[in-house]
């Protein structure tokens, strides 16, 4: 065991270029190599034999757990059936076409078709290029930009990197600025003004947003973009009234909505998308992570009728949509996605992301609320989030350098338990499997509390 952990290490670090990985330090071997070998239910274990508690699902995806043999089955017969046919010139399998109407059937009012894709990232792409094909398409070539909001992550390709507003995502890599533009994040804990309520917080973010729409010219911002909740920035939940307040600025200047609901999409916030849980009405909706729950790699766009009928009409002036993927709405993860959307229902996990995610979120506030340098427990259906402070009262930072966050989750992680550093700022966040149970959070509480003393 120990000799083929060795020799996999060895290769990895000669050999594997990681994403978001320090690689002087991983190719050095200053920095730990895991090779992950299985997993089961909420657990995955090493080519050693430790067994950890994943209480991030993967990178918040993997949300009916591991080793769910009715995906693998599905994958294994739609491999053995029909490994791969293209989308192409209106070309479908059965698997994908399943998929777009059971997607369809569980969206928020008003979808009408899914363009499928690999990743959050490549979805992202899609929506950018379908938000400007549909401006040209109603005459209005100069209605091109796109807001974003600081914190807020939409993936890392050379548009969508834009779209991120996290600093380690622009660092050295010359990603386009114009057309896109970053507004306030809708980071409560974080306000400037301690005095204002959330309602008053909302309505400043949205005042910001008129602010820059109107800098910038009505005519020429096209669309809004964000996650119902921000994950990667922090898991920060929207502050209340937030997002009316934000649809009804986009609504009086003609500007699109765009829910990234890759995390969100297919049950974390114990809905089965986060625009039904917070009253979003987007127009465009992208989903991936949950979609197969990670048993295969699958991303679509989803796109409302008021958007398709300019599509339509684009078609029809223009010819067929340039935009493709050799991939797009490939077989074996649609079987994937079919089989996983059928057990998130059969097996209640919506349901269970409500009851077990509040459980979860009562009991860490219960175990570390009142630590000295913890400035909030947070979060919403299956997902949270601890923020430490240097003092509570001024809810100081800690000098980066300190690697608190980093810490912690290195400390959590002794105690068998995976829990995520959020790149900025000192937070640790969770987002559990949706199949987590009671005693499983427990076990996750334990651990949190027990690092976090270790550590602060
Ligand atoms: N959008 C959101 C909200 C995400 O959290 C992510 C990834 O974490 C992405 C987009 C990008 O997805 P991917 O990593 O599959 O490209």
């Amino acid at each position: 065991m120990l000799e083929r952990s060795n020799e996999l290490t060895a290769w990895d670090r000669d050999h594997f270029f990681h994403p978001s990985t320090h690689m002087g330090m991983h190719a050095r071997g200053e920095s730990p190599t895991r090779v992950i070998g299985g997993g089961e239910g909420v657990y995955i274990t090493d080519v050693d034999g430790k067994r950890s508690l994943d209480a991030f699902a993967g990178l918040y995806c993997v949300n009916v757990g591991y080793g769910r043999e009715k995906i693998a089955d599905a994958i294994a017969a739609q491999a053995k059936n029909l490994a791969y046919y293209h989308a192409y010139v209106g070309h479908g399998t059965e698997a994908s076409i399943r998929l777009a109407k059971m997607i369809i059937d569980r969206a928020p009012e008003g979808m009408s078709r899914v363009y499928f894709g690999l990743s959050g990232s490549d979805a992202n792409e899609t929506n950018i290029k379908l938000i400007w094909y549909y401006n040209n398409i109603l005459g209005r070539p100069e209605k091109k930009k796109i807001i974003s909001r600081w914190r807020g992550y939409h993936g890392s390709g050379v548009m969508t990197g834009s779209l991120t507003g996290l600093h380690l995502f622009h660092n050295a890599f010359d990603l386009p600025r114009a057309p896109i533009l970053h507004t306030e994040a809708p980071y409560y804990f974080r306000r400037a003004d301690r005095s204002m309520s959330e309602e008053q917080f909302s309505e400043y973010c949205a005042d910001k947003l008129e602010e820059m729409i109107l800098a910038e010219g009505p005519d020429t911002v096209a669309a809004f973009i964000g996650e119902p909740i921000l994950g990667t920035g922090g898991i920060v939940p929207p502050p209340k009234g937030y997002w009316q307040k934000i649809q009804a600025v986009l609504q009086k200047y003609d500007i699109l909505l765009v829910a990234d609901e890759v995390v969100t999409g297919f049950g974390r916030l114990g809905s089965m998308f986060g625009s039904d849980h917070y009253g979003i009405r987007p127009d465009l909706i992208t989903i991936a992570k949950g979609l197969t729950s990670a048993y295969a790699p699958l991303s679509g766009t989803i796109v409302s009728d008021k958007v398709w009928q300019v599509l339509v009409k684009g078609s029809d002036e223009l010819g067929a949509i340039g935009h493709g993927w050799t991939y797009s709405a490939h077989p074996i993860c649609a079987a994937a996605g079919i089989a996983n959307l059928e057990l998130i229902d059969e097996l209640g996990f919506v349901e269970n992301a409500v009851l077990t995610g509040a459980y979860f979120r009562a009991e860490l506030e219960k175990a570390v609320g009142d630590h000295r340098h913890v400035g909030e427990v947070r979060g919403d259906g299956m997902m949270a989030a601890i923020e430490f402070v240097e003092d509570r009262d001024d809810r100081q930072f800690f000098d980066p350098a300190r690697k608190v966050g980093p810490q912690v989750a290195a400390a959590l992680l002794e105690r068998g338990v995976i829990g995520r550093a959020m790149p900025q700022g000192d937070i640790l966040g969770f987002a559990p499997p949706l199949c987590l149970t009671r005693d499983e959070a427990n076990i996750v509480v334990k651990a949190a509390a027990d690092a976090i003393r270790s550590v602060l």
